[in-house]
């Protein structure tokens, strides 16, 4: 069974006048941040774990902020294009983790919200999304409350059905798991 992980960091300057959207989900805030896109971090982290894990390089080059097409669109949207692109590569994503860096706003309140939108949106189960936050102690940009940055990893799967597929095409009826194919 074909097993590949990935990972993902952005960071993105915070500035007033900006919504702030964090895995999908509006926090209320003093700032947002700063993007062509909605600039959501987190999304953005994770979608580029999904693109390295399938060797499809980087969110700046397939959505490239040049494009008009992707001023202030919703990350949410990118992320399932991106999810599209791993499926049609024949894997599934088992699961994902991710830390938010933020010294401000404290996100434990929305920890649980986030986790059920990325879960959704991933069409996997909520506990196999994880979403950290962590503060900066203080220290640099993201401690002075100038940025938000994050990591994202992610583990995908190939599915049975692509992996008999690409040995033996023509293929009998049982995947190589020894199940139907799903
Ligand atoms: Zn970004």
């Amino acid at each position: 069974m074909e097993s590949r992980i990935g990972l993902g960091y952005d960071i993105h300057r915070l500035q007033e006048g900006r919504k702030l959207y964090l895995g999908g989900v509006e926090i209320p805030y003093i700032k947002g941040l700063l993007g062509h896109s909605d600039a959501d971090v987190l999304i953005h982290a994770l979608c580029d774990a999904l693109l390295g894990a399938i060797g499809e390089g980087d969110i700046g080059e397939q959505f490239p902020d040049t494009d008009p097409k992707y001023h202030n669109i919703a990350s949410s949207n990118l992320l399932e294009i991106v999810l599209g692109w791993v499926r049609k590569k024949g894997f599934q994503v088992i699961n994902v983790d991710t830390i938010v860096i933020a010294q401000e706003p404290a996100l434990s309140p929305f920890k649980k919200h986030i986790q059920e939108n990325l879960a959704r949106i991933l069409k996997i189960e909520k506990d196999c999304v994880s979403v950290k936050a962590k503060t900066n102690e203080g220290l640099g940009e993201l401690g002075r409350k100038e940025a938000i940055a994050c990591y994202a990893v992610t583990l995908i799967k190939k599915e049975c059905f692509h992996i008999l597929l690409s040995r033996y095409p023509g293929s009998p009826e049982k995947g190589s798991c020894g199940q139907d194919f799903h």
